[in-house]
């Protein structure tokens, strides 16, 4: 039973809050961006993200969301100041407006530069707007494919309607709009060309994903597997790619296409190790403190935040101390002689 008050001592917006320490890993990465996975279910199962018969978990694991929005305060108390929403799909967890609706209450001085998330899209018709109203001015929303049968057989149960209704739904409703593609062998290596052309014309950017060894699947990673090295010098034949300086803090090299004006991100964790500049941690729906995307350590939470005896100051300590211990960075590999997934959890475990 829950007896800890749920909006404890947080520093409201107007009271002059003493400035934390900054969140310093051992390397003296400055954290200050939290990911958090509201659960791990969803509507769609992608190739590369899910098995088809996913297990989900058990409800009483899973932290209800006033002890998410909680615990992300304590996170925004000891400095962070971009929170991303993710998961599995957050759109499909009950009543996730209210916990939307809190953390975007916390943006402003000493509080939260940005609250965003990531969807699959299927549910941005209904809460776009919503979205909006409750702070939230930049989305993601993922998109590997703009074909039909193609989009249906990446996703296996997604109809493309309902997520490009949802995209557009976004953009009406005054949302920054950046569409997330998996680079996918044989699946959409074809296309980038239309999607850069589709995506100009919509005023999207486009970031390409190259697929991480997360999770078992159905299937075999390395047919799946295309090197972004690959695909950037084949957009270079028909594009005129920019070097900018634009980052979002993340792991993305953005440059500017210049015929359509739109941006190009290419995340690549596997031919290019982004881990120098990383200032993420990840939460799952659990209460499981990820300091690293590609690595096991963990910090837990859930017990804490259950136990009527812990305040928000040793949440706080807790924190720095999971910090504290971040490791340098991943070991993803992907090839025929090592085709086991560089850590068990799915990405809609740990939240992409
Ligand atoms: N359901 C939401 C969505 O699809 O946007 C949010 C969660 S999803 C796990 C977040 C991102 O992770 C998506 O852009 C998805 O394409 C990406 N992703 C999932 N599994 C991946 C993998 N194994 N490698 C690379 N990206 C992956
Ligand atoms: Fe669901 Fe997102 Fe994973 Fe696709 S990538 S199965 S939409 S969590």
């Amino acid at each position: 039973m829950q007896t800890t008050p749920l909006r404890p001592q947080i520093p409201t917006m107007n009271a002059v809050a003493p400035q934390p320490a900054p969140l310093m890993d051992p390397f003296g990465r400055h954290v200050s961006y939290l990911r958090v996975s509201v659960t791990d279910r969803c509507d769609l199962r992608c190739v590369y993200c899910m098995a088809e018969d996913m297990t989900f978990l058990p409800k009483a694991e899973i932290l209800t969301l006033e002890e998410l929005e909680r615990l992300s305060a304590a996170f925004i108390a000891s400095g962070v100041d971009k929170i991303r929403l993710t998961g599995g799909e957050p759109l499909v967890r009950k009543n996730v407006m209210s916990l939307i609706r809190g953390l975007g209450q916390r943006i402003g001085p000493g509080g939260l530069r940005e609250l965003t998330l990531t969807t699959n899209g299927t549910q941005l018709t209904r809460y776009a707007e919503e979205l909006f109203s409750a702070g939230v001015r930049r989305i993601n929303v993922s998109l590997d494919t703009l074909d039909a049968d193609a989009f249906a057989a990446a996703t296996r149960w997604g109809k493309i309607e309902q997520t490009l209704d949802g995209i557009f739904a976004a953009k009406a409703a005054g949302l920054a709009v950046k569409i997330n593609a998996v680079a996918l062998k044989g699946v959409n290596e074809h296309e980038y060309d239309r999607m850069i052309a589709w995506c100009g014309e919509h005023g999207f950017d486009l970031c390409l994903i190259e697929t991480m060894p997360m999770g078992d699947i159905t299937g075999d990673r390395t047919d799946q597997y295309l090197p972004l090295s690959l695909v950037r010098s084949r957009l270079k034949q028909n594009w005129t790619l920019e070097d900018t300086d634009y980052s979002t803090g993340g792991p993305a090299r953005y440059m500017r296409v210049k015929e359509t004006g739109q941006r190009i991100g290419f995340i690549t964790p596997m031919t290019h190790n982004f881990c120098e500049s990383c200032n993420r941690v990840r939460l799952t729906c659990t209460g499981t403190l990820y300091m690293c995307l590609g690595q096991d350590d963990a910090a837990e939470f859930r017990a804490m935040l259950r136990d009527p005896g812990v305040d928000d100051a040793a949440l706080r300590q807790a924190i720095h101390d999971a910090i504290a211990r971040k490791p340098k960075g991943h070991d993803f590999v992907i090839d025929r002689r090592q085709n086991r997934p560089a850590v068990a959890r799915h990405m809609s475990v740990t939240g992409g």
